[in-house]
């Protein structure tokens, strides 16, 4: 609850701060198979945008929607 008053504060509707709360939750990256002209490395999704990155635990937070990943197996 600490957490969700801590939203409120910043004057965001109800549905952002849901939004806030999904996008913190670890979500596990799609694999794809796109060409992505990088041999040798995995490329990956973004389960929130869509938005494609490759590597392996690159990063915790998704560069272009700010979605929490999960790269755990
Ligand atoms: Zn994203």
């Amino acid at each position: 609850m600490e957490v969700l008053a801590k939203y409120e504060e910043t004057g965001l509707t109800p549905e952002q701060v849901q939004e806030l709360k999904e996008r913190d939750t670890a979500k596990r990256p799609i694999k794809t198979t796109d060409e992505t002209g990088i041999k040798y490395t995995d490329s990956y999704r973004c389960p929130n945008c869509g938005g494609n990155f490759t590597g392996t635990g690159i990063a915790d937070y998704c560069y272009h929607c700010g979605q929490r990943l999960d790269w755990s197996e």
